[in-house]
This record gives C-alpha cells, structure tokens and sequence, in this order.
C-alpha cells in the first residue's frame, strides 16, 4: 500500500469481496448502509478497514514521513526532488506554498507521465476530498490539516490515524443522519457501552447477531414499514406492528418482556452489590418513604450523595396497557 503497487481500484475490488461476507455475517441485506460496516465503534459501528481508502492514506502517510523525517540527508533528497516535481508541473519556481497548493491538487499543472510518491500523494489528497490538506507553517515547513488538528512533522506517526478519524467521523455522521437506518444509531453512539458487545463478546451470542445488526438499522422484516400494505401485527389485533411494538408492548409477548426485566434487574443489582463500585441500593420496587409520589421505581441506587432511579424501558408500553399497571414509574431517570 505505502508503495503505490496496486491501483486503488484493485483494493476496492478486495473490499468488494469482503463486503458481501461481512453483511452475510452481519446478517444484513444489500440495502443495509455500508457506514454501518465502516463507521467508527465509538458510534456504533463495526470500524472495518476500507482497503482502497486505506491505500489513498498510506500515500500521503509515506510522502509526509519522507518530508519529515529525522535523517536530514533523506530529508533533503525527498524536499528537492517534491520541489522539481512541482517546478516541472507549474512550470515556475516552486515555493512552499506553491508545493502545498500543488499537492493539494489546486494546480491543475502539466499531466506527468511518470507516478512518482508525489504524484501518488497528490492524486490520494484529492480523491480523499478535502479530509486532509497540505499546508506550510512559520518555518517554511510542509504540515496536514483535518478538520479538528494540525500535523507538524513531529507529529507524522498520528498521520493515518488522524485521516482515519475524520473518514470515520464523516461516515457515522451520514449514517446517523438516515431517516430509518440512522434512527436508533443516533442513540446507540451516545455511549459506547451500547456496542461493548461486538468488540468484547459479553453477554451475547452470534446467534444473537441475527437480530442485533439489523434492528439496530430498522431492518427486522416487520409489517410495519411504508411499502407494506397489511401493517398490522401478526400476533395481536395492533394496526401496526413496528419494532418498538414488538419489543415493548404486544400483548402475547408480555411474559417475555417482563423475564427480560427482571433478567436486567438482577444483573444491576449484582453490579451495585461489588463493593468496588462504591453504590448502595436502597429501595427496591417500593414506594421511597417521604417521597411525594407513589412511584415504585424498581431500583434506587445511593452513590456518593448521587441518587440513581431505575426503570426498564420495556414499561414504556401504551396507555392501555400500563393502566393495568398503576403505581409503576415509567423510563428512566436520574435525580441528584
Ligand atoms: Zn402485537
């Protein structure tokens, strides 16, 4: 990659290949976003390595390095020969600033014959659009700019790593910014604790990955979508059978979701019974004395002088059904 050997259309077609086993693992379908596959984890994503993206970072990553490198024999070999490069292309005298402009891509310039690491650097600069850009400091040195840093040539170890950041970034903000697929995405990449699992295995099952992936981009075969014309659920007499319905309140499934409560209650309190976590559970599915509602939250956890109320999503149900159920507290919430 750092050499230019393979064209980059010859790395997409290796991520090609590897898209397709991916979503089969995924269990997702071909209308399933491919931000999703290589978004970052902090939101959610699975952070794969786009192959042909990563051959364009290299590029720069190796000219930069050159550029910037301690040995001052390879460092003015590199700066001389950039420097005739770019005299040979604009065909005037090449300034820093000229050289920076250049490998930006604002010259348009005499197309060279020749592919050179500069040349291969160039072309990289523009085709990543703008995520990085080359620029020259006070001291006449060539230095990257993203959009939230700037690369000196102390810094040239954090260079792939500070592109890498901002393709990701741009990816989960396309992602999260879909109508359907990005809807529960936007609150997935709150906190990553919400995706602990693809990275750590805990808890979860692969069997469980032909569910989690693709209802976490709203595409479980559910009625309710707009293209399906009967949107009612096949288990009950709901008109629409949405994820959330499923979920949280369709009536046959009520046993399940109520195990799946308790299920979650216990580990909470398993967690807050560690010493180490400094917490104290203090009420458990009753009324607080003193208080001025008759809530029941099912858990109230003491941390420090931080007060921790704790109820299952899975009580947000719909007025009917909650009716039955007065004096439960629904959501979850924290006061101090
Ligand atoms: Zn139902």
């Amino acid at each position: 990659m750092r050499m230019g050997t393979y064209q980059k259309t010859q790395w997409a077609q290796i991520d090609n290949a590897f898209k397709k086993e991916i979503r089969t693992a995924l269990f997702l379908n071909e209308h399933s976003s491919l931000d999703y596959l290589y978004g970052s984890t902090s939101a959610g994503a699975m952070r794969i390595p786009v192959a042909a993206e990563e051959s364009e970072i290299f590029r720069i990553d190796s000219a930069f390095k050159l550029l910037s490198t301690k040995d001052p024999i390879v460092q003015e070999l590199a700066g001389r020969e950039l420097g005739e490069t770019v005299r040979e292309a604009t065909r005037k005298p090449a300034r820093p600033i000229d050289i920076s402009e250049w490998l930006n891509g604002d010259h348009t310039g005499r197309p060279g014959n020749s592919q050179t690491i500069w040349t291969n650097a160039r072309g990289s600069t523009r085709r990543l659009e703008e995520a990085v850009k080359w620029a020259v400091n006070e001291k006449d040195e060539l230095m990257l700019q993203t959009d939230s840093i700037t690369l000196e040539p102390s810094h040239k170890r954090f260079v792939a790593t500070a592109i890498r950041k901002v393709l990701r970034k741009r990816r989960d903000e396309k992602l999260q910014s879909l109508p359907s697929q990005g809807k529960a995405m936007k609150l997935v990449s709150k906190t990553k604790a919400s995706s602990h699992f693809i990275r750590s295995g805990s808890f979860t099952r692969f069997v469980d990955w032909r569910f989690i992936h693709r209802a976490r981009l709203n595409l479980l075969p559910v009625n309710g979508q707009p293209w399906v014309q009967e949107q009612g659920c096949r288990r009950c007499q709901q008109q629409f059978e949405s994820l959330a319905h499923v979920l949280n309140h369709c009536p046959p499934a009520l046993t399940n979701i109520e195990k799946r409560h308790n299920d979650i209650v216990r580990r909470i309190k398993t967690a807050v019974e560690n010493p180490r976590t400094g917490c104290k559970l203090l009420y458990e599915n009753e009324t607080i004395p003193g208080a001025q509602t008759r809530d029941r939250p099912d858990l109230v956890i003491e941390k420090e002088t931080t007060f921790l109320w704790w109820t299952s999503p899975s009580h947000l149900r719909t007025e009917k059904t909650r009716s039955k159920r007065p004096g439960r507290r629904r959501g979850t919430s924290t006061s101090t």
